[in-house]
């Protein structure tokens, strides 16, 4: 039965941002090339509470270096973060720096039976696709719940204002509904003229 990668053939395109030409690097195991690149941020790098914005500016640095195995890819890359803060909601702009490498194997190497190969990246002929594992150390950078500030108080559980707003007087037990506090008043006054002061004010 013939080896079946597990893993799509897929043909980059040579224009992707994210797709590095190593023909020039050369198979000489030793050569090596590094290079710089302001990328646009591809869609969908995301988790719940925090997001790379599609499109947004990317700092991308790559050393690529011939290997008797392939090419070895050290990246790193800096990419603005959008996202919410896990507990008042309020939006948080920060940014997230990642450091990966990879190697790339030959085309020819993905039919070599080596067992499970979902962790192992090919060469597309002599292009280099660096979007997925690119994508991988991003998201996984991603914060899961980012915060505002570190002691962000978060929401009143009671009327839901941010606390970091309303101050820290903010408090229900001493600034209750006014038409509870009213109640409370009537309560308070039949008490009274139930007891001591009984017979004041009653009709007769
Ligand atoms: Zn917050
Ligand atoms: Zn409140």
């Amino acid at each position: 039965m013939p080896y079946v990668s597990s893993k799509p053939i897929t043909h980059p395109s040579p224009r992707s941002p994210l797709v590095f030409d190593t023909r020039t690097l050369g198979r000489q195991p030793g050569s090596a090339r590094s290079e710089t690149r302001i990328v646009p941020a591809p869609a969908d790098l995301q988790v719940a509470l925090a997001c790379v914005p599609a499109g947004a500016d990317v700092k991308l640095t790559v050393l690529l270096e011939a290997v008797s195995e392939g090419v070895l890819v050290t990246a790193e890359a800096a990419a603005p973060v959008a996202g919410e803060c896990a507990r008042c909601l309020e939006p948080v702009a920060s940014s997230v720096d990642v450091a990966f490498r990879e190697l790339y194997e030959p085309d020819d190497a993905r039919f070599a039976e080596v067992g499970d190969d979902s962790d192992r990246h090919f060469l597309s002929g002599d292009l280099l696709d660096l979007e997925p594992a690119f994508r991988d150390a991003v998201v996984l950078a991603l914060p899961l719940a980012p915060l505002c500030r570190a002691d962000c108080p978060g929401l009143c559980a009671e009327c839901g204002v941010r606390l970091a707003d309303a101050g820290p007087g903010h408090d229900h037990e001493s600034a209750p509904d006014q038409r509870w506090a009213r109640l409370r008043q009537l309560d308070v006054g039949t008490e009274r003229q139930n007891g001591a002061s009984a017979g004041e004010g009653q009709e007769g």
